[in-house]
């Protein structure tokens, strides 16, 4: 977890690779339906956009359809989920059902004004559509506001561990690693 533009996506696919597990990211996932034009990515497009939060019930099933696949049996990689209360008290149903749980919640710490540079750059790089100026005020609002009391719901069943996220993205990996105990 942390506001856009923190990592999430890079360092998640990092220790996806170091750990041999597949990675869920649904910024990705319904990206992929809009470029597809799916029932979803229909659903999706404009909320997307305009930088807003896709519905709780949307992002429940897309997870619970993600979870049930066998290649998810053996632990996942979460990059972008879980982003409202709801959607971590319905994750931890979906996750009871199947007598899973969160391991480690890592909460990327990085101050705006890094945030801001990181998201331009970002947006010249790979041409993200709500990675211009209007959405991204929505985004870091929505973050703020939704997601931001998400990671003090998590904080009170002792699973987040904080990193420094801001540095190379090797030395980022490194406290990540040291965060979850892995070498
Ligand atoms: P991301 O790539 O993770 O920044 O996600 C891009 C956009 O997808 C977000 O700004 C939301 O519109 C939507 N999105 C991704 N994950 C979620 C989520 N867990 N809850 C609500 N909306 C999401």
């Amino acid at each position: 977890m942390g506001p856009p533009g923190a990592g999430k996506g890079t360092q998640g696919a990092l220790l996806a690779e170091a750990l041999a597990l597949p990675k869920f990211a649904t910024g990705d996932l319904l990206r992929d339906a809009v470029r597809r034009g799916t029932p979803l990515g229909v659903r999706a497009r404009a909320v997307m956009e305009a930088g807003h939060l896709v519905s709780d019930d949307i992002i429940l099933g897309v997870i619970g359809d993600e979870l049930a696949r066998p290649e998810a049996q053996g632990g996942v990689i979460l990059d972008g989920v879980v982003r409202t209360v709801p959607q971590a008290e319905g994750m931890a149903t979906l996750l009871g059902e199947r007598g899973r749980r969160i391991d480690h919640v890592l909460f990327f710490d990085v101050s705006d004004e890094e945030i801001l540079g990181r998201i331009e750059r970002r947006r010249t790089e790979e041409g993200r559509a709500d990675d211009d100026p209007a959405a991204v005020a929505v985004r870091l609002r929505a973050y703020r506001e939704q997601t931001a009391p998400v990671v003090d719901w998590y904080e009170a069943r002792g699973v987040v561990r904080s990193v420094n996220a801001v540095g190379t993205l090797d030395a980022v990996a490194a406290r990540v690693r040291e965060a979850l105990g892995i070498s």
